[in-house]
């Protein structure tokens, strides 16, 4: 599944060919991804300026010149490409090509065309059409939390969301209503660079380390990006090799492993929490 930062690298690789650009020869090339698409979408994107393009938790969102936002979820596998070459990379391969290409278009800008192609193997993302000026009170977007890298997100928002609190920390960090589009992973590495415990109740954490917990969450994220976008400009270079998003975790999926932190001798557990691993060491992250 595709993390904010893999979200947010497709993002800033597409801008630069869609950012202003006119939409051309869109083909939609069966009706539905997880969802049908909504009727006459072609037609609705064709001729259509991106005036553009914004990310909210792990949609992409396009508003157009037509009053209306283009909203697109990768899901699982959903990946574009740009003449032909995948954007991004990514943890999990993915065929793009061939039966899988589900939405192909042309963007117009400067007189320079690029193809742009969308395809998902697994069918559980999504494409859909919301009016622009009803995209925050839309039931995918209405109640969600801040957004992580944005100005709302602080220790102090943090500590009210989570005044006496007895859910975990980790629970908590993953409730879209507390913060918007953080993932598995990225909960796991915040909480571990923060040496706080996923076990603790979230309302018992002090203020000076919800400070601390709110910045470390935004490095793990932006060094993430800065990861994928250096992997995004070797990508135009690279001849036709696939990588996929290769950034090194210190605590997720380190299960048995010696704990990387300094002076620390102790190994990385896994445990379940609400259903999902949680990767943690309970020498160094104790409460
Ligand atoms: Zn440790």
């Amino acid at each position: 599944m595709p993390e904010l930062p893999e979200v947010e690298t497709v993002r800033r690789g597409l801008e630069p060919v869609l950012s202003g650009a006119r939409l051309t020869r869109v083909r939609q090339n069966r009706p539905d991804l997880r969802f049908p698409f909504p009727d006459a979408f072609a037609d609705r994107l064709e001729g259509a300026t991106v005036l553009a393009l914004n990310r909210r938790a792990k949609y992409l969102l396009f508003p157009l010149s037509t009053g209306e936002t283009w909203v697109t979820h990768l899901g699982m596998t959903g990946r574009f490409t740009l003449d032909g070459e995948q954007l991004g990379e990514f943890e999990e391969p993915a065929p793009i090509a061939g039966k899988h290409e589900h939405v192909s278009l042309c963007a117009v800008r400067d007189s320079l065309t690029t193809r742009i192609g969308f395809a998902d193997a697994r069918r559980f993302g999504f494409m859909g059409l919301i009016p622009t000026d009803a995209v925050d009170d839309h039931p995918l977007f209405r109640g969600l939390g801040p957004e992580p890298l944005g100005n709302a997100f602080s220790g102090a928002h943090l500590a009210e969301a989570f005044a006496d609190r007895k859910q975990t920390i980790k629970v908590s960090l993953l409730d879209q209503r507390n913060v918007a589009g953080l993932g598995n992973i990225y909960v796991c590495e915040a909480l571990y660079r923060a040496r706080i415990s996923p076990l603790t109740a979230a309302g018992k954490i002090s203020k000076p380390r919800l400070e601390t917990l709110a910045t470390v969450v935004r490095d793990v994220l932006s060094d993430a990006i800065e990861a994928g976008g250096s992997t995004l400009r070797d990508f135009a270079n690279a001849d036709g090799g696939q990588g996929y998003f290769q950034h090194r975790f210190d605590a997720y999926g380190r299960e048995g492993q010696a704990c990387l932190r300094a002076g620390c001798s102790g190994a990385i557990r896994r445990i379940v929490q609400g259903g999902r691993s949680t990767f943690y060491c309970s020498t160094c992250q104790k409460t």
